[in-house]
């Protein structure tokens, strides 16, 4: 029998009645049983976390740092057990952008925002009196993540949220809950009981979590559709919240760009975690001039990379993670097949498991829905343009705006391009880089707010003024 892995509330684990099994994508095979939560659960844990924010509020900044950096350590000294539970329920290899490099992720995450500090700031201080402005916790934050990237993200929501004095109850997406629950119970054994609790369960019990009235924010990252319904649901109690939510970045292929010298990070902006990032290329448009070339070098990419279980260490993409995701990417493609596109490499799935390969598809434009939908897997429409502003008018025609890129030569050209284009990150001659001290954030139907830095550090507290006669 494998595992069953249970919530953490209040510092202690929390068994349930029910249990879900979860199977790893590569081969079928039950992985562990993860706890299904009730509304009980969810309320005990919210319980848990408003107790323990009575002390934590109160804790030094000193303290909060110490904790952020314990996480980390975490992270380090469990990366093994956790890098192979998150590759066994998420599919992605142990190796190159797979469940190492995010366990490294999680760590460089957690110790950056150890240092990030809000200083209080005096706003007025003279014969007439004191005033200052102080960063305070809000109290309890609600966090739901996706299956992408599951403990990055993970992270990313609750250790600024600790740092800044909060407590936390996050709900892990139900296909992969396996690696948050373990993380949180680690976390646990090096933080006071309340601090962090995970409750894990269905859709119903994120809804139920952004509704809930003892929640002051909610930090969601997840698709567009679900952000809309937790933003409904935080309006009855007026909830604060950060929403990291779906996109369809258009990378534009300036002429003057160097196909060979482009297409490895092309590539890789396109196809970390087999596209299964919410900031990878999603779309290319590549000017008439260098088209082939730019195919071509990307074919030639495509076919030096090896695709498999995630366990094997030679693999560097794995499987689709759900068979949701699976049959969407595969009706993508096939619509896209049906109106005339070429499809380049790939194309159709693979073996057993949701394996899709690695997919090109050429002379497709706009009013296909590959191009206009957020595909989210291992394929890339490239698109054909001659005019750069009519590139840069069809980039920002969609209601995303999470980030874009422009590649080329000339960096005068390529930032005056940038500069046009509709996203919350626009990279040069790269794609899909993000760093803990750089704040990133949609635009658009891409989200609400940002992470990261002082200022994704700052959505985490409400000001306070001090305001005091002489
Ligand atoms: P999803 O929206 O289906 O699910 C995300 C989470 O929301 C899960 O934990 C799910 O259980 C929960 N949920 C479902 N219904 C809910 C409801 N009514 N109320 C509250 N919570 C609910 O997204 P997904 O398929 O897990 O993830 C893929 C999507 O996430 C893509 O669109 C991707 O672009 C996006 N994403 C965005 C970012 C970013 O930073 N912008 C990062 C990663 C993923």
């Amino acid at each position: 029998m494998e595992p069953k892995f249970d919530m953490t509330i209040g510092g202690n684990r929390t068994a349930t009645e029910h249990y879900s099994p979860i199977r790893n994508p590569s081969t079928g095979h039950v992985v562990g049983h993860a706890a299904i939560g009730a509304t009980r659960h969810l309320d005990s844990a919210i319980a848990a976390a408003r107790d323990a924010f009575n002390t934590w509020r109160l804790s030094s900044d000193l303290t909060r740092r110490e904790a952020c950096r314990a996480i980390a350590k975490v992270c380090l000294d469990n990366a093994g057990e956790l890098a192979e539970l998150l590759t066994l329920e998420q599919g992605k290899p142990l190796k190159g952008l797979g469940s190492e490099f995010e366990l490294a992720g999680c760590a460089a995450w957690a110790n950056a925002t150890a240092d990030l500090s809000l200083a209080a700031k005096v706003l007025q201080n003279n014969e007439s009196g004191r005033i200052e402005m102080h960063r305070v916790p809000i109290g309890v934050v609600g966090s739901i993540t996706p299956w992408n990237w599951p403990l990055m993200i993970a992270i990313w929501h609750l250790v600024p949220a600790i740092r800044t004095g909060n407590t936390v109850v996050i709900k892990p997406s139900p296909f992969t809950p396996l690696s948050t629950l373990r993380l949180v119970q680690l976390i646990n054994e090096v933080l006071p009981a309340g601090v962090v609790n995970v409750i894990s369960g269905g859709d119903e019990l994120g809804a139920a979590l952004s509704r809930h009235p003892s929640v002051g924010k909610m930090v969601f990252t997840g698709s567009t559709a679900t952000g809309r319904k937790v933003m409904e649901s935080a309006a009855a109690s007026l909830k604060l919240l950060t929403l990291e939510l779906g996109g369809n970045d258009a990378g534009i292929v300036l002429p003057d760009a160097d196909p060979k010298a482009i297409a490895e990070r092309l590539f890789w902006g396109a196809f970390v975690n087999s596209g299964q990032t919410c900031g990878a290329l999603k779309r290319l448009y590549v000017h008439d001039s260098i088209y082939s070339a730019v195919c071509d070098a990307l074919v030639d990419v495509a076919k030096s990379v090896r695709m498999g279980d995630g366990m094997d260490t030679t693999n560097v993409l794995g499987p689709i993670q759900n068979e949701r995701q699976f049959k969407r990417v595969v009706e993508l493609v096939d619509e896209a097949r049906a109106s005339g596109a070429a499809i380049l490499t790939g194309g159709h799935p693979v073996g057993r498991g949701y394996f899709y390969p690695v997919t090109l598809v050429a002379d497709i434009e706009e009013g296909t829905r590959l191009v206009d939908e957020e595909q989210f897997g291992p394929v890339l429409p490239i698109i054909r343009y001659s005019d750069v502003d009519d590139a840069i008018r069809r980039a920002n025609g969609t209601e995303y705006g999470l980030d874009a890129s422009v590649w080329g030569r000339d960096r005068i050209a390529a930032e005056e391009v940038a500069q046009k284009l509709e996203a919350g990150t626009v990279w040069i001659n790269k794609h899909a880089e993000i760093a803990p001290h750089i704040p990133m954030g949609g635009i658009k139907s891409s989200g609400i707010g940002v992470e990261f830095g002082e200022e994704g550090l700052a959505a985490y507290t409400t000001i306070k003024i001090i305001n005091a006669a002489v």
